[in-house]
């Protein structure tokens, strides 16, 4: 059975290219809890194609009241696992990437980078300023939601100059216990239910741009009384974003890795010898003029790239060919990615 998505494609601004899109869309989830399991249901119905989870804990009796997508049957299992079982029951077309860990300095900038989107379900600020500076290190929309017992606030950070991102709206990086995670101080499941639901509807906003995209504000929701509030942040000049130093490092050994370049002979006129590194397969179907190392043998023997020369290698789609850089990158090899891939030269 195929899911149908006519209701939401029957919304003009959708339509089917719409729906081609989201398809093709790449959103990660940090936290599957209060907050994860309305974004990812919502998510999965509407079709996003990919679904990136990260989340390490396993599933316990006292996240039930506000994580729907799981029973008391799970109790005790790996959350990104039983995240990926409730997708697959609503939308088995949708791929569930599991992503076991948490965010930390050195996973946070690839992890967000490979994804168009990051919602930030997570519980503590720790988690939040990392996903806020790897998401303006790597130039992706963040949205971002904390809920406090029956309020909640929900800010969106999109990578242009004008945007605030959270440092920009909380400049002084708030120790968790300052305003108390749920665990400490209570919450009511609805309420993240409600902000979950809304990090949901602002991503699919951003994907298909719709318009009313919360930017440079920031949406208060107190549920005591009903009132909401939307409070106008601009970036700030003296915004210190990106904050972590070691996100920074990274970041920087990552400078100038991928290339564009407008063909492959374009690479040698910079000095650069141009390593293939598809698989046997591709390269026999599709043979370029480049010396071909497919990329399982070059990773397993560098040595075959002599130091001192400088190298380019290139993939299919700039994907693969990027991974490869980084790692031989690691082990003292200069060498750059072509972006985009053979597909980007139009080849
Ligand atoms: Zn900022």
């Amino acid at each position: 059975m195929q899911p149908d998505y006519s209701r939401q494609m029957l919304l003009k601004e959708i339509g089917a290219r719409g729906q081609e899109f989201l398809a093709r869309s790449r959103v990660l989830i940090v936290g599957a809890g209060g907050l994860g399991s309305p974004a990812l249901q919502y998510l999965a119905g509407a079709g996003v194609g990919y679904l990136g989870v990260v989340d390490a804990d396993t599933l316990d009796a006292s996240n039930l009241h506000r994580q729907p997508i799981f029973a008391l049957a799970d109790i005790g299992d790996p959350k990104v696992e039983l995240a990926r079982a409730a997708v697959q029951r609503i939308n088995p077309t949708v791929h569930v990437e599991l992503h076991p860990v948490r965010l930390d300095a050195d996973n946070a900038l690839a992890l967000i980078r490979s994804y168009d989107i990051v919602v930030d379900c997570s519980d503590n600020f720790r988690t939040k300023y990392l996903i806020n500076d790897a998401a303006v290190l790597a130039q992706r929309p963040a949205i971002f939601a904390s809920v406090y017992q029956y309020e909640g606030q929900l800010q969106v950070y999109k990578p242009e100059p004008r945007h605030a991102c959270l440092r920009c709206i909380w400049p002084d990086a708030l120790a968790d216990g300052v305003v108390g995670n749920c665990a400490e101080a209570g919450v009511l499941g609805p309420v993240p239910g409600t902000f979950g639901t809304l990090q949901a509807l602002m991503t699919l906003k951003i994907l298909l741009g719709l318009p009313g995209q919360l930017e440079g504000e920031l949406l208060l929701l107190d549920f005591t009384n009903f009132s909401s509030m939307k409070l106008k942040a601009p970036r700030r000049a003296e915004c210190r974003a990106p904050d972590c130093a070691h996100i920074r490092e990274i970041a920087a050994e990552d400078a100038d890795i991928e290339i564009t370049l407008p063909s492959l002979t374009a690479a040698a006129q910079l000095g650069l010898e141009v390593i293939d590194i598809r698989t046997n397969e591709e390269f026999s179907a599709h043979p370029t003029a480049a010396r071909h190392i497919a990329m399982p043998i070059l990773l397993a023997d560098p040595g075959l790239l002599p130091l001192g020369k400088e190298f380019m290698l290139v993939c299919a789609s700039g994907k693969r060919s990027l991974a490869a850089a980084r790692y031989l990158r690691k082990r003292g090899f200069a060498v750059r990615s072509l972006a985009g891939g053979l597909q980007a030269l139009g080849a």
